[in-house]
């Protein structure tokens, strides 16, 4: 591994994704700076095109395994990663692609591509966890660029990093946010969903729509009852459960008992 006194080694790799999450650490560029003087970054495509063999010491990766080659390039990066963190919804959930999970994957390539015979996909979208052990995972779609700094940060001084597994209504409390759904009636999923954003939605008078996937004890169950007496019936909570997280576990469950279809592949 890395030579004694010499620089952390850090690698940024993509996989199916919109590239959201890497910009979303572009963006952090004043602290970036920082960052880059602290580690060697051996290989980060949206960064720069120089490239430093590994092994790596904390390889950060966004998106998805969708085809044949990615099951074998995550193996790779696993092997050649100290410490294997996982951002964003794509990587930790399967992403809006996982949504392909519920359907028939050969009929949309057959409606979608001009030449079916070259596409080489999976019939699923899933999470980097589902291939290979993960160290941590970072959620959001994009993630929240100072929790991904809190991370680094700590990993860099040898600490425990500091991220919440509690829901969104706690960070709105903490933000002092009157409650979106029980004052104004607003469907909200921040009682089930997970914390890291700061509660940004609910602080701009909107509701939750899960982003962040769900939290260490969502119950999407217990969150019903609210959710029908502000209008929502059963197929609405449905499709509300089913976006960018749709494929994380309570919220695949949650939504496919509320979204029946004979003809859709079951979880
Ligand atoms: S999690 Fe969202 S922002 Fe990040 S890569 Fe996936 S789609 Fe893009
Ligand atoms: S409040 Fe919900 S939807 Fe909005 S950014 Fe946070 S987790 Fe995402």
């Amino acid at each position: 591994m890395t030579a004694p006194g010499a620089k952390p080694r850090l690698a940024v790799w993509k996989f199916s994704s919109c590239d959201g999450c890497q910009l979303t650490l572009l963006d952090r560029e004043d602290e970036l700076l920082a960052v880059a003087d602290a580690v060697d970054i051996g290989y980060f495509l949206e960064a720069t095109s120089a490239q430093v063999e590994g092994p790596y010491d904390v390889s950060l990766v966004e998106g998805s395994i969708t085809t044949p080659h990615d099951v074998e390039r995550i193996q790779e990066v696993r092997a050649a990663s100290k410490v294997l963190i996982t951002i964003g919804a794509c990587a930790t959930a399967g992403g809006i692609q996982g949504l392909r999970n519920f359907a028939d994957v050969d009929e949309f390539v057959s409606v979608v591509y001009a030449s079916p015979s070259f596409i080489d996909t999976l019939a699923t979208s899933t999470a980097i966890a589902d291939h290979v052990p993960v160290d941590l995972e970072l959620r959001g779609c994009p993630i929240d660029g100072r929790q991904l700094l809190e991370v680094v940060g700590a990993l860099l001084a040898g600490r425990k990093p500091v991220v919440s597994g509690q829901s969104v209504c706690v960070e709105c409390k903490a933000a002092g946010n009157v409650c979106v759904l029980v004052a104004h009636g607003t469907p909200c999923l921040g009682p089930v969903t997970h914390a890291g954003c700061g509660a940004l939605c609910p602080s701009y008078h909107r509701g939750c729509y899960g982003c962040f996937g769900p939290s260490e004890s969502s119950m999407p169950e217990s969150l019903a009852p609210a959710l029908a007496a502000v209008g929502m019936d059963e197929s609405d909570q449905g499709r509300f459960l089913r976006t960018f997280n749709a494929w994380a576990e309570p919220f695949r469950s949650a939504s496919t008992v509320r979204l029946p279809d004979p003809h859709r592949r079951q979880p």
